[in-house]
């Protein structure tokens, strides 16, 4: 039985009084707001009217790229322009992007069945849910969230998940049947229990598949229920070693994570979780107390940060993010370089940028606050990490070696 708390009514709370308009923004920061919307005023206003895009163009980028902000991610937002602003508010550079790909690393030809994408032999993504609590201007998935016609729960926005007993009895049926949701509070639509299931299929047939990974749009947009369906039936299939799930709602809505999520997920063990946290600022008391839910139920946690340009694209930024990740304990995994995906042109820096923060990230954190830094090949070529060229030359009997400080050093064989 899920325990009434308040934690986890909290978090349907945020979920309901989410921004998705213009005039929502607007009012939201032309007042002092509640439920952790703490001291929006009407200087951030006026900041908002005279430095963000007009009202007009906002309307026309969230037509084609929608907009939604929990009030708590909202909270962190110290003014119009800065770095938490930047991830949350739709710009009209997304509009006027030169690159017009949506979808450069070809996940849709990469996917088998519409929930799948099968790149590697040993591993697939499972896109569980096309939802956000927050929809994030750099996206790479930008073609795919927060837009229907996708996986998505049916009105969820409408209406948010019911507190309800989860009977696991039903879970022990699993979902191969394609019977998924019974009696969930969250409807799922035919056509996304088809693809859960198509998915669900996919995996069992293929037997070299010993890795799978939720992700969306958000996996935690899922109710709890439905989440322990999915994980269950996918631990029916012998061959699947680990399963990762890919979730940013430690970061825009940390009160989803509830002990009752936490004790649900660790009965799938081996199971990772890879958030998503781009700035010091995004590391709050209660991200911090989310995350220590999931180490305390085992669950190793990693991140995966984006580098974007005007948000963390500089050494001072990216090494207080990296202590303050290890300090909740949550692992720097991937600094993933923006992939060239339509509506994001403005985010993305150089690559001399993020091989700069790495070399000045390389002995000045401790080893386990550095992360890889990664660019996914066009094409679905892949993932290949980027160093900084510590080699300055090489034979066969010695190499001259660059140190973090810059000196050099003999190295023989
Ligand atoms: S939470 Fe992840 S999937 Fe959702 S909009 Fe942000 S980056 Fe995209």
């Amino acid at each position: 039985m899920e325990i009434i708390n308040i934690s986890s009514a909290r978090w349907q709370t945020q979920l309901k009084n989410s921004i998705f308009t213009v005039s929502q923004l607007s009012d939201s920061l032309n007042c002092h707001a509640n439920d952790h919307v703490t001291t929006h005023s009407t200087d951030m206003y006026a900041d908002f009217l005279k430095n963000s895009i007009s009202k007009d163009n906002l309307e026309k980028v969230i037509e084609k790229y929608p907009m939604r902000i929990t009030p708590y991610y909202l909270s962190l937002i110290r003014s119009a322009g800065d770095p938490i602003w930047k991830q949350a508010v739709p710009d009209i550079f997304e509009l006027n992007d030169p690159v017009n790909i949506d979808d450069p690393l070809h996940e849709e030809p990469q996917s088998p069945v519409p929930a799948i994408i099968h790149r590697y032999p040993d591993r697939v993504i499972f896109l569980v849910s096309n939802l956000c609590a927050m929809y994030c201007r750099h996206c790479m998935r930008k073609r795919k969230v927060g837009i229907s016609n996708n996986l998505s729960p049916v009105s969820e926005i409408d209406k948010p998940a019911q507190i309800h007993g989860t009977d696991h009895l039903s879970c022990s049926r699993g979902i191969n049947n394609h019977n998924i949701n019974n009696h969930n509070e969250i409807d799922l639509t035919d056509e996304k229990k088809n693809h859960l299931s198509q998915g669900l299929s996919y995996i069992g047939q293929n037997k070299n598949i010993h890795d799978v990974i939720l992700s969306g749009g958000d996996p935690l947009m899922l109710s709890t229920e439905d989440l322990d369906r999915i994980l269950f039936s996918i631990r029916q299939f012998d061959h699947v070693e680990t399963i990762r799930i890919h979730s940013r709602i430690l970061c825009t809505l940390p009160f989803r994570v509830t002990d009752n999520l936490a004790s649900v997920l660790e009965k799938y063990h081996p199971l990772y979780i890879n958030t998503h946290f781009n700035h010091p600022a995004e590391i709050t008391d209660e991200a911090a107390t989310a995350c220590s839910t999931l180490a305390r139920a085992g669950i190793p946690l990693g991140c995966q940060t984006v580098l974007l340009k005007g948000v963390n694209d500089t050494p001072e930024i990216m090494t207080e993010l990296m202590r303050k990740l290890i300090k909740i304990r949550v692992k720097p995994y991937y600094l993933h370089h923006p992939d060239a995906v339509e509506g994001t042109a403005h985010f993305r820096p150089s690559l001399e940028t993020g091989l700069e923060i790495m070399k000045a990230l390389r002995g000045n954190l401790t080893g386990i606050a550095i992360p890889q830094y990664m660019i996914d090949l066009p094409g679905g070529y892949g993932k290949v990490p980027l160093l900084p060229d510590y080699i300055k030359s090489n034979d066969d009997k010695k190499a001259i070696v660059e140190n973090y400080q810059g000196r050099t050093c003999e190295y023989i064989f």
